[in-house]
């Protein structure tokens, strides 16, 4: 008789689990307002596997289930799963391929990052507690027509050195440690385009800039 070899158990409860807490997850990025409609993906990397989950296409955040997430390679292929992969799928194939750190990768539609990236401004980290998390600001990837592999290649090349990055006329990713951590600096990116648009409305455009963050923060 069959019997499942533990390393092939401890995958099953792997995907399990991951596949709960992306449901999860999704659910809060869309009561943040950071998803609409069936934008925006979320995927999540099988510890010790060359395999990740993702959202599929055309299924809404807020109402995604666990049996619905497609088991992907790192090459992007679908191993598993009965809907569509998400058209970003090969983008996050890439990013985990250059990013072995990242366990997690989460793609919105962040309202003011996205017009941070229109006026191609990057977003600084005004705040102590965003420049411990990211020192260097979150850059803007120049617009490239989404799903497309200039894209892809693009994004992968910029976030090989940042967590987050904004893509022009489009939207933001992050990668994070966990499924959490990298939903979590979605929101502080969103959070932080927030703050700084305030403060270049209340004292102008140049109230900001990384060098003088860089010394207040390290002194
Ligand atoms: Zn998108």
């Amino acid at each position: 008789m069959f019997t499942k070899s533990g390393k092939q158990e401890t995958s099953i409860n792997a995907i399990k689990d991951i596949s709960k807490r992306i449901v999860k997850a999704s659910k809060k990025l869309h009561e943040h307002g950071l998803v609409r409609g069936t934008i925006g993906n979320i995927s999540a990397r099988i510890p010790g596997t060359d395999t990740f989950l993702i959202k599929p296409s055309g299924v809404r955040m807020e109402i995604l289930k666990p049996e619905e997430l497609v088991l992907v390679d790192l090459q992007g292929n679908k191993i598993r799963g009965k809907l569509a992969v998400s058209v970003e799928t090969p983008m996050h194939a890439a990013i985990y391929r250059v990013r072995k750190d990242a366990q997690a990768v989460v793609h919105t539609h962040a309202p003011t990052a996205v017009a941070f990236g229109i006026a191609k401004t990057e977003i600084l980290p005004l705040q102590i507690e965003v420049f411990m998390l990211l020192p260097n600001g979150v850059p803007v990837v120049p617009f490239e027509a989404p799903g497309s592999k200039a894209l892809r290649d693009a994004v992968q090349r910029k976030i090989a050195n940042y967590d987050a990055v904004i893509l022009e006329n489009h939207g933001i990713v992050t990668v994070g440690s966990t499924i959490e951590a990298a939903c979590s600096l979605n929101e502080m990116v969103e959070e932080s385009a927030k703050i700084q648009f305030m403060v270049m409305m209340l004292a102008g455009k140049d109230a900001v800039n990384m060098a003088e963050l860089k010394k207040k923060f390290k002194t």
